[in-house]
């Protein structure tokens, strides 16, 4: 009997091996996640190319496309039913208890993609912020109709605003479709795609963004070279490793034309019948290869709590930004110093047994109630927990002051940081840094620093920071996006707030 017992034993241990082990491979095998934001100016296109990515992907099917199409064309909107596939989000968010709702999810061949925030607001701004703090990537959609990209790109359209609230948020890289090119005032004219292109560039070179051109061709041939070709080439040219590396990490930006509407360049290449002179990617393709920034599995756990619910625990939302979670994990949610312990997690619907860095995880904890919990606390390791300040130092540029003011200590601000939003004062001018000679100054030379009381736009300036509250923060070089961050102010009569600073080289010493 023992001897039954013991491999009826020995057979459960196995199974259940054998279960972990699937699912061990299982999370192994699933594609890599990606968080997209689109961003652009009011009636450029996102919500309808948002939902014709939902429809080419298999997200919805013909009938409700079709239910889609009879509602908007009984509202005399016909052109609008894609749109209506994202905004449907929209109205289930209003509904819904949590965040997630108004997410959409789809797949490439390569990558899941979870779209962040809806984008049917019209005050877009605020959400922009919090959706593209956690994104990797964004598209950012332009119209090519005649008069609409040129009020989206002047000042006061959102175009070059959400840019670079999203270079900011550490969006690092975007695909700029560039929109109704089936429009009748546009035709698919190569002319009018060259031209928005030729204004977009310098304007995304100055936020920081990478827009080589040259690179890209030599991006896009080498992609289409065989891979005998491309070895042999590497054995000639030793060096061109280097130029590859350089390929592989530039460029930030990819441009493309499209049709959201009638989904032209997106899910297939372009129909030459349709545009003849575009030989480069459709959109689909391009998403399935953008390259971001890694994150590494091995760090110390840092996910910023997006939202939080009661259900039977506290379950906690975000996204884990370094470090893998594992269920029966015990972890620290700062700055309350919550000692709690990991009971499930769930990956999009699926629950899983661990995640890794990128995954938009729920996360039910034991050890902490739910009131006790704000978004933008920080889920965290205990060995080598997230800072948590009230105070900090930063660099700032001053990229644009209103009524060209001065900038001085006492400026408030809202201080929008992962999933932290807080009132914040200037309370010290450190340093004003001189971009140019910074690299020739020798630290014994410099002279005895000065109060510094103002500085102007466009300078470049070491300031202390308060916030009401202990907040989680990192210096950017350890951890971009828990040491990035963008400030805000409302300008009295102004419906779109105005940005006044905001952060390209971003070092937070905590
Ligand atoms: P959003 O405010 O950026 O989300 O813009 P919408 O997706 O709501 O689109 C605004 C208007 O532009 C609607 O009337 C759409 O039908 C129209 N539109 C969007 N994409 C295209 C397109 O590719 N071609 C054409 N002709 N119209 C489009």
């Amino acid at each position: 009997v023992n001897g039954i017992q013991s491999s009826l034993q020995s057979l459960e241990l196995q199974t259940s091996d054998d279960g972990v082990q699937m699912e061990v491979e299982e999370e192994q095998n699933r594609k890599r996640h990606l968080n997209v934001v689109f961003i652009g100016h009011v009636d450029a296109g996102k919500s309808t190319t948002g939902g014709q990515i939902l429809f080419l992907s298999g997200q919805v099917d013909e009938r409700t496309i079709q239910k889609y199409e009879k509602e908007a064309k009984d509202k005399s909107r016909e052109s609008w039913y894609m749109a209506y596939i994202m905004d449907t989000n929209e109205e289930e968010r209003a509904k819904g208890k949590t965040v997630e709702v108004g997410r959409a999810h789809f797949e490439t061949e390569t990558t899941r993609f979870t779209i962040l925030d809806a984008p049917g607001h019209k005050s877009y701004v605020p959400n922009m912020i919090s959706g593209a703090s956690q994104a990797d990537i964004g598209v950012l959609v332009i119209s090519a109709r005649k008069g609409e990209f040129e009020t989206g790109y002047e000042r006061g359209g959102q175009t070059r605003e959400h840019v670079l609230l999203a270079k900011t948020l550490g969006v690092s890289k975007l695909i700029v479709v560039i929109n109704k090119m089936d429009d009748p005032t546009v035709g698919w004219s190569k002319e009018r795609y060259d031209e928005i292109e030729g204004k977009m560039t310098p304007f995304l070179k100055s936020s920081g963004y990478n827009v080589k051109k040259g690179i890209r061709l030599l991006h896009q041939s080498i992609t289409t070279l065989s891979l005998g070709h491309f070895l042999q080439t590497m054995m000639l040219f030793p060096n061109l490793h280097f130029v590859i590396l350089l390929f592989m990490l530039f460029p930030d930006v990819h441009f493309l034309p499209i049709s959201g509407l009638v989904g032209s360049n997106m899910k297939t290449r372009m129909d030459k019948s349709i545009c003849s002179w575009w030989n480069g990617s459709c959109l689909f393709e391009v998403l399935d290869c953008i390259e971001v920034p890694l994150r590494d599995p091995n760090g110390p756990v840092r996910m910023p709590i997006i939202d939080k619910y009661k259900d039977m625990g506290t379950v906690v939302m975000g996204k884990i930004e370094s470090g893998t979670i594992q269920e029966g994990d015990n972890l620290l949610v700062m700055p309350n110093k919550a000692n709690v312990k990991v009971l499930t997690i769930h990956c999009d619907d699926d629950k899983v047994r661990r995640a890794a860095p990128g995954e938009n995880v729920r996360i039910k904890l034991s050890g902490v109630e739910e009131e006790d919990i704000t978004p933008g606390f920080v889920l965290s390791s205990i060995t080598k927990p997230v800072g948590a300040v009230s105070e900090f130092n930063a660099q700032l540029q001053i990229l644009e002051l209103l009524d060209n003011a001065i900038f001085t200590a006492g400026y408030k601000a809202v201080l929008h940081i992962h999933s932290v939003v807080e009132e914040c004062e200037i309370v010290e001018l450190i340093e004003e840094i001189d971009l140019k000679r910074k690299k020739e100054t020798d630290p014994k030379k410099k002279k005895p620093k000065r109060k510094l009381l103002f500085v102007k736009n466009g300078a470049v300036v070491v300031c202390r920071i308060q916030v009401n509250n202990l907040i989680c923060v990192e210096n950017f070089s350890d951890f971009p996006q828990l040491g990035r961050f963008t400030l805000r102010t409302e300008g009295k009569c102004s419906v779109v707030p105005k940005m006044l600073a905001f952060v390209p080289s971003y070092d937070i010493f905590a």
